[in-house]
């Protein structure tokens, strides 16, 4: 007979990680992790040595819904022997760099996941979901997706997307010449600011930088307290319940919440451009273009030439464009056999107070979705925030009793 799972779940970032986590303190509860990839990286394309957290390293996988667990971000510093020397090199805030081994740590030591595995087709049997890829299936009560957001690329820009036009996702994957040479990044928010931050401390450098946003200016994420109870679970609870067009406005009101640049990086940039510029002479080199958006995208001989629309409008010529143009959420391929079933409305899909979709039709279980639904449930869904609490939502919703406190 087929073993059925009480849950298998699809990708194993930071988000189904923190669901394996919980879930593997639970008794007699079976659940399986899917992930593409052989080992776990965070975003390995944005794995900047400098770059840090946006959060606090409580809000790991696990400590604001159980603080006694094994899997915290606590209990991987005393398991590597950290735990003093962290304390005391007191940094404002954890690098990327060891979060990332705190999340390859704890996908090791984790029993249940299964790595090198592509989820290619999820169907139905019996009432059950089936979940197929290359050489092997299994079958399980409820499907859990963590597959993460895909890269946002300009229609303009898709035709010339290459070796030296490329998402910012791919900065550090791609084998590219950037020393004295033109380089365009495109975008204002964290991502961007954090590869001109790199670029301008490159030891060989680009011959000039030009940085292209249509925001305003370089704002700031508002990390002030009140602010951050957008980030407790009560509030994206009350943001849940909203009706759809509130949802919208507030979602936009609250877009620096999580979408401006930390404060650090920007005084990194003011304080790089000081030097290049003041102290080295270099003129102009940080060219910063507000208010201003890339509308067409043309091959020259060498190189690119960007049509940008803006209180000044330009023709800019670059060697290498770079693409911090933000991320989507886009249901998996894999689910096209379901996709018809699911209810949308014109935001997205509707997701329900247990992070459920509405599946039309018979099922024993149902499909739950994680980071895929901003629209549904406000500013930090996308975000490390409400991970472990999201996961423990999940978790009691599988179990059918209330194993966590949410
Ligand atoms: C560079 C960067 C830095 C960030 N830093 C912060 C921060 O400091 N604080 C914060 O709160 N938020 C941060 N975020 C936002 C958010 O926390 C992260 O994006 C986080 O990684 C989201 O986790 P996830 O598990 O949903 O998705 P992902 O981390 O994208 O993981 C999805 C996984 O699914 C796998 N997968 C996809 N398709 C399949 C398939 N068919 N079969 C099997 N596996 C599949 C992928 O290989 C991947 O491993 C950051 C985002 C980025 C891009």
């Amino acid at each position: 007979m087929t073993e059925v799972y009480d849950y298998a779940a699809v990708g194993v970032g930071p988000a189904n990680l923190s669901l394996a986590a919980l879930g593997d303190n639970v008794e007699n509860l079976r659940g399986v992790h899917l992930e593409a990839r052989e080992s776990a990286a965070w975003h390995p394309g944005l794995l900047l040595p400098e770059a840090t957290l946006q959060v606090s390293p409580l809000k790991d996988l696990v400590t604001l819904v159980d603080p006694t667990s094994r899997y915290s971000f606590l209990a991987f510093l005393a398991a590597e022997g950290r735990l003093y020397r962290f304390l005391t090199a007191r940094f404002p805030s954890v690098l990327r760099t060891e979060f990332d081994q705190y999340l390859q740590w704890a996908s090791r030591t984790i029993p249940s996941i299964e790595f090198g595995v592509e989820v290619r087709s999820v169907s139905q049997r019996d009432g059950d979901f089936v979940l197929r890829w290359e050489h092997g299936e299994v079958t399980a009560r409820n499907v859990v997706l963590g597959t993460g957001q895909t890269p946002f690329v300009p229609a303009c820009m898709r035709p010339h997307l290459c070796s030296e036009v490329f998402h910012a996702g791919q900065y550090l994957l791609r084998r590219r010449e950037l020393s004295d040479r033109a380089v365009t990044v495109v975008g204002g928010g964290q991502s961007g600011a954090e590869i001109v931050r790199h670029l301008m401390r490159l030891a060989e450098p680009p011959r000039s930088i030009d940085w292209i946003t249509r925001r305003p200016g370089l704002l700031p994420m508002d990390d002030s307290p009140f602010t951050n109870e957008y980030f407790f679970p009560g509030y994206a609870r009350e943001f849940h319940g909203l009706p759809e067009t509130s949802r919208r406005e507030l979602l936009a009101e609250q877009k620096y919440a999580s979408d401006g640049i930390d404060l650090a990086t920007l005084e990194d940039i003011y304080r790089e451009r000081y030097r290049h510029e003041c102290l080295l002479g270099r003129k102009n080199w940080l060219r910063l273009m507000c208010r201003s958006e890339v509308r067409g995208c043309e091959r020259l001989s060498h190189g690119w030439q960007l049509e940008v629309q803006g209180p000044e409008p330009a023709l800019v010529r670059s060697d290498v464009v770079i693409l911090a143009t933000g991320y989507e959420y886009r249901l998996p391929a894999f689910m096209r056999d379901l996709a018809p079933r699911l209810a949308k409305t014109a935001e997205g899909l509707v997701v329900g107070e247990d992070f459920s979709l509405a599946l039309d039709g018979r099922a024993r279980g149902r499909v739950f979705l994680q980071n895929g639904a901003r629209h549904a449930w406000g500013v930090a869904d996308p975000n490390l925030s409400l991970l472990s609490w999201r996961s423990a939502v999940i978790l009691n919703a599988i179990l059918g009793y209330r194993r966590y406190n949410t």
